[in-house]
């Protein structure tokens, strides 16, 4: 069979015909390869088929199908465009909320709910702008919100207690030092 080549020795013809046999299954398995990844990167079925068929040409279809291939998997390529579109709607929520009162989707400026008419902001005294109830100055125009002192009030109580007697504290430490000192 191999007395083309010049090959008469039984041993190297095995030899021969084992690499024949190894070769073979390589490129079995590089058209099979080919076709594995050719359907992870390509929609098209068409072009799946024309990248198999390319690998039958032992060795080299392949290495020009791995030149030629698109460079990404159509799972990242999916991926990638979830995490675009999850990137996109979570911009958008920034603009949007939910109405406290009624969970109507409104947006951040809005003064009043649409759907409940119950205020949401105040717009600010000087330029208009709406401002968040907790906010104790408009962060626009720098005018103190009117009401956010009394807002404010309640928790300042319970420090004054403990202020008052720190004063009086300092107040007889200072009588006696007066006193101490001449
Ligand atoms: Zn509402
Ligand atoms: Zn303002």
């Amino acid at each position: 069979m191999f007395g083309v080549f010049g090959i008469n020795n039984d041993s190297v013809n095995l030899a021969v015909n084992l690499l024949i046999l190894f070769l073979v299954v390589i490129w079995l398995s590089l058209i099979y390869w080919t076709f594995a990844d050719a359907r992870r990167r390509i929609a098209d079925g068409m072009l799946v088929a024309c990248a198999t068929a390319a690998s039958l040409f032992p060795f080299v279809g392949t290495i020009v199908y791995m030149i030629v291939r698109p460079p990404e998997y159509l799972d990242d390529v999916r991926e990638r465009e979830l995490e675009m579109q999850a990137a996109e709607a979570r911009l958008h929520d920034m603009d949007h909320q939910l109405c406290p009162h009624c969970d109507y989707p409104v947006q951040r400026d809005f003064v009043r709910c649409p759907s409940c008419l119950r205020r949401l902001k105040d717009p600010c005294v000087t330029c208009a702008k709406p401002l968040d109830p907790a906010w104790p100055i408009c962060p626009y125009c720098e005018t103190e919100v009117p009401g956010s002192a009394e807002q404010q009030q309640p928790p300042r109580r319970r420090g004054r207690r403990s202020r008052r007697d720190e004063y009086s504290e300092l107040g007889e430490t200072a009588a006696f030092d007066i006193g101490s000192e001449p």
